[in-house]
């Protein structure tokens, strides 16, 4: 970063203006959305972001991090994030868990919840998939992105402020389950 940064507009839906290839102006988008670069062919598209979450349930209570970043920082979370370009989900997921949590983690069956929703102030679009996940060691060093985890029990779920919706549906499903997995 040079300069100072400047307010710039941006859509999280409309097409993108230019090749990510070689930087020439797209062509009006199609009806599918997809807008087609005239100098190498390409077409492009916008997606979701998919991202992975994990619940993680011991004795009654679901594991919950408190977000020490923006966007929505100080807010309740649950331990995951962006998948890396390629990633299986429940890679990223043992991957996110291990740098959030310090603790080597074992996803657990096939995803429980999707859900889309925006992220961030461009309100950019991100598909969510959630997990069943077990820690493989009960010694928990948060870490960068955490500022905290709390054992949160079904009662408490409504008094606290989620970040995302779909996480709070996803932790009392699991707790009003009671199996955790585990
Ligand atoms: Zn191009």
């Amino acid at each position: 970063m040079t300069g100072p940064v400047q307010n710039v507009p941006f859509s999280p839906a409309a097409p993108y203006k230019f090749c990510p290839a070689d930087g020439t102006r797209l062509e009006a988008p199609r009806p599918s959305g997809g807008a087609t670069c005239p100098l190498c062919g390409r077409s492009w598209y916008r997606n979701s972001a998919p991202a992975v979450g994990a619940v993680i349930v011991r004795d009654g209570r679901a594991l919950v991090t408190v977000r020490a970043i923006e966007p929505e920082k100080g807010r309740i979370d649950l331990p995951g994030g962006f998948l890396e370009v390629g990633e299986h989900p429940a890679d990223g997921l043992v991957r996110e868990v291990k740098e959030e949590l310090g603790v080597e983690a074992k996803v657990l069956g096939n995803p429980v919840l999707l859900a889309t929703h925006t992220y961030g102030e461009d309100g950019n679009w991100v598909l969510a998939i959630g997990f069943r996940v077990r820690l493989k060691d009960e010694n928990i060093h948060p870490t960068d992105d955490v500022a905290e985890i709390k054992w949160v029990s079904l009662e408490e779920l409504d008094s606290l402020d989620f970040a995302w919706e779909h996480d709070k549906r996803l932790v009392r499903a699991a707790l009003e389950n009671g199996d955790g997995g585990s």
